[in-house]
Parts: C-alpha cells; sequence; structure tokens
C-alpha cells in the first residue's frame, strides 16, 4: 500500500490568503516511512532558504496501486558552464534543439527572468509562439502525484553520478512525468533555493544540468512546460496533477537480473 505525502508552507498565512510561497515538497511512500518522510518534509518548511513558514500544510492519503501508470526515469547529463549568459545560451539552445522554436524559448526564459517571486508552480508555454497558455498567473501548474518506483536503486544510482543533492532527486522525477505527458516538448527550471543556482531542461532525450542558470542569493525560481500550441490543456493539466506515476530508475531492469550475460 503507497500513500501520496503532500507539504506546503507559507509565510503570512496560507498560500490562499495570501501568505507567500516557501517550499512544497511531495513523496509516494509506504505506510512505514509515512513518518520519517513528513518530518523530513516539515522539518523542510521551517528551515529553507526562503524563509520561516508560518503556515505548514501536510496532506496524508491513500494511493490505489491499480491507478499507477510507470514511466521512465529520464537519463541524467550534467554540462559544463562558466557563468549565468553561458548556462542560458546553451540551454536555449537545448530548447530548440527538442523542437521549441527561438521564440518560444527566448520567451520562456524572458518570463522566468522577468518573475518577481517565485510561482507555487509551472507555467505552460507555448512551444511556438511562447505565449503563456495556463490560466494560473502566480500559482501555476502543480505536478503532483508522482516518486522514483525503487528509492535504493534510484539513491545509489544518483550517487555513482555524484549527484547526493535533495534537488536533483525530485526534480529528475517531476522531469520524467512531465516528459511523459503527450504534447510536451520541454521543460526549462532553475530553483527557488537562494544556494542552489543549478537548473535544467529537460526533453524526451534527457535531463540536463546547467551548473549555473541563475545567480546565487536569488530567491526567485521557475518553471517553464513547453507544450504544443493545439495540445488539450484540461487533459494534459490532469494528467500533470492528478494521475499517481511512478518513475521507473534508469537500467532498473538489468540491475534487477544479475545473471542476465
Ligand atoms: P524548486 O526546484 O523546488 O526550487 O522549484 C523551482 C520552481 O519550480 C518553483 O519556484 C516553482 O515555480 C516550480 N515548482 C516547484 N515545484 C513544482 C511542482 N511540483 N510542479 C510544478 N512546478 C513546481
Amino acid at each position: 500500500m503507497l500513500y501520496s505525502v503532500k507539504m506546503r508552507s507559507a509565510q503570512g498565512g496560507a498560500h490562499e490568503q495570501g501568505g507567500r510561497h516557501i517550499s512544497g515538497a511531495e513523496r509516494m511512500v509506504p505506510t512505514e516511512s509515512i513518518e520519517q518522510v513528513a518530518l523530513s518534509m516539515i522539518e523542510r518548511a521551517f528551515h529553507h532558504s526562503r524563509g520561516c513558514a508560518d503556515f505548514i500544510n501536510l496532506k496524508i492519503e491513500e494511493v490505489s496501486e491499480q491507478n499507477f501508470v510507470y514511466v521512465n526515469q529520464l537519463p541524467i547529463d550534467t554540462v559544463v558552464t562558466q557563468d549565468v549568459p553561458q548556462g542560458r545560451k546553451l540551454a536555449k539552445e537545448t530548447l530548440i534543439a527538442a523542437g521549441v522554436t527561438e521564440k518560444a524559448a527566448q520567451s520562456g526564459l524572458d518570463q522566468l527572468t522577468n518573475l518577481t517571486d517565485s510561482m507555487r508552480g509551472a507555467m505552460l508555454i507555448s512551444a511556438a509562439d511562447g505565449q503563456r497558455l495556463d490560466p494560473f498567473t502566480q500559482r501555476g501548474v502543480r505536478v503532483s502525484s508522482m516518486d522514483i518506483a525503487d528509492s535504493k536503486h534510484y539513491e545509489s544510482l544518483l550517487i555513482q553520478l555524484g549527484l547526493t543533492d535533495v534537488h536533483v532527486r525530485e526534480a529528475v522525477v517531476l522531469a520524467s512525468k512531465v516528459q511523459s505527458a503527450p504534447g510536451v516538448i520541454a521543460e526549462l527550471c532553475w530553483s527557488d533555493d537562494l544556494n542552489y543556482t543549478t537548473g535544467y531542461v529537460a526533453n524526451h532525450l534527457g535531463y540536463f544540468r546547467f551548473p549555473h542558470l541563475k545567480q546565487p542569493d536569488s530567491p526567485v525560481g521557475g518553471r517553464a512546460f513547453f507544450v504544443e500550441p493545439d495540445i488539450d490543456l484540461e487533459k494534459l493539466i490532469n494528467y500533470l496533477e492528478n494521475t499517481p506515476v511512478l518513475v521507473v530508475p534508469q537500467n532498473f531492469a538489468e540491475k534487477e537480473e544479475p545473471c542476465k550475460s
């Protein structure tokens, strides 16, 4: 039996009463892990670099396993960059190579750069002309109901890659779900955590990390999903927000069959 554990925290009251978003997290875990996962989420809300939360919403609910969709984890790669201008230039090229037009890639970068504070979710942007398609303004589309299918294997894979940071752990799962949605072409993200300057572009080929996508000490992060312009928005948003997805870690099958030659 798996349980969805979701946390969102804000400062100055609840989000719905105008509180400023501090942090959010979510996992899908077996009964015996609920307590430890919930505790670490609360800890995170109280010790986030964006500030200390005075509102925390923690929701725990059972998810029926027969509803799960299994998707493959995106392979992870790092593109070495020296500074933010170079990082953003290469990120833009990666978006264009995935099928986003130059105009839309630039518009996505500009829309994230021009945010004055972090959104809670992601913008949906037309991969053709860069127009924002979702109606959710500062809330954005919040991807939910996902986790890794095998935490132990995933964590050893991340350790092998030298990537032990919680940002990568969570973002690869989220990006793998997003890329599994029909009509999504690419994703661009940088964190709202002050100390974390690494961002990424994801497309159907992989999750490409760029060590410098924002300046250190900036509390403003953002996410943009570039989608086909004629996409069924309601269907996409429902998949991203509600369909329970378990991400199968890369090479999982091979690792589980030691006798395979
Ligand atoms: P983070 O990588 O957690 O620092 O988040 C960076 C930005 O991505 C945030 O400022 C939000 O705009 C967005 N974001 C965070 N979590 C989600 C989510 N679950 N779904 C969609 N967008 C998110």
